[in-house]
């Protein structure tokens, strides 16, 4: 198969029936990158970003094309990385990580649980939800960090599956404030304590970032967490790629469709946000989703 310019394809694209070289696939993920940030003003001159990294193809891709449109946009960023603690995964990953960030000479810092709340999550008690607790202190330190660290917004590596998954799963789960806060630049409280994120990445498909990251030699860390087995989102993901095969573009279509359908369920929460009484971050209740489920963990 050739691509449009004459030259040998080495990926296809399903959903078109077209073929892509090397070079045309490169410029087509930079175009759809480019789109989804200037579409959704995703970087402003002068920002300050922090780029949550973890040695994985999506947010290796996503800190190498934040790099490249530095030339266009003027703006500041560091990578960040969590180090959950998880021993023959996360450790080999964040070596990924590390080298990627020196190589492009973007200054990188890692927080680790041990030292943040205290547990490892291979120290967690095995009957635990590992995906529920490791995605909530994550999330946690990722804000705090961040926020310490002067950013401004929060980059994260979610690719177009993530977002199709996310906007499926919330359906499945009758959730429509969740719902809500998915897209490329989720509606965000101006409370000073949260950092807006941003998800540049958003429109990209997996395949296609996998492809761009082998194509442009960016390694990256090819294992998947050894933790998250059997978890809702896997469920999800194993129907929408059986249906993507059988019906090439169902994924494009979900995010579309969403993007679409927004606007009407985009309704603003009333409600006056708290702060955790132990630790003083922001919170809904009393006492935040983290220091709640690190009184279950922690004796
Ligand atoms: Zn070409
Ligand atoms: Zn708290």
């Amino acid at each position: 198969m050739k691509c449009k310019c004459g030259k040998k394809a080495v990926f296809y694209r399903s959903h078109e029936g077209t073929g892509y070289c090397k070079k045309c696939l490169c410029y087509q993920v930079e175009k759809t990158f480019k789109r989804t940030v200037k579409k959704n003003g995703l970087i402003k001159k002068g920002d300050k970003l922090a780029v949550a990294i973890s040695g994985g193809k999506d947010s290796s891709v996503l800190l190498y094309l934040l790099r490249d449109i530095q030339k266009n946009i003027p703006f500041e960023m560091f990578a960040i990385s969590i180090d959950e603690g998880i021993k023959g995964y996360r450790n080999k990953s964040l070596i990924f990580a590390k080298k990627l960030a020196k190589s492009l000479g973007i200054k990188h810092h890692i927080f680790s649980f041990k030292d943040n709340i205290k547990i490892t999550l291979d120290e967690m008690p095995k009957n635990r939800k590992h995906c529920t607790y490791c995605g909530v202190f994550r999330r946690y330190l990722l804000n705090k960090k961040s926020l310490g660290l002067h950013a401004k917004k929060l980059a994260l590596g979610h690719n177009m599956d993530d977002e199709a998954q996310s906007i499926i799963m919330n359906v499945m789960r009758d959730d429509l404030s969740r719902f809500n806060r998915l897209g490329a630049f989720p509606e965000h409280s101006k409370n000073s304590k949260f950092i807006p994120r941003i998800k540049p990445l958003r429109n990209i498909s997996e395949k296609e970032i996998t492809a761009y990251a082998i194509i442009k030699k960016i390694s990256f860390y090819e294992e998947e967490c050894p933790m998250s087995h059997d978890n809702f989102r896997r469920d999800v993901q194993s129907v929408l790629n059986d249906i993507e095969n059988k019906h090439a573009g169902t994924k494009i279509k979900i995010v579309s469709f969403y993007d679409k359908v927004k606007t009407y369920t985009n309704i603003k929460k009333k409600g006056k946000m708290k702060y955790c009484q132990k630790c003083g971050e922001p919170s809904a209740n009393d006492l935040c989703k983290t220091c709640e489920l690190l009184k279950k963990v922690l004796k």
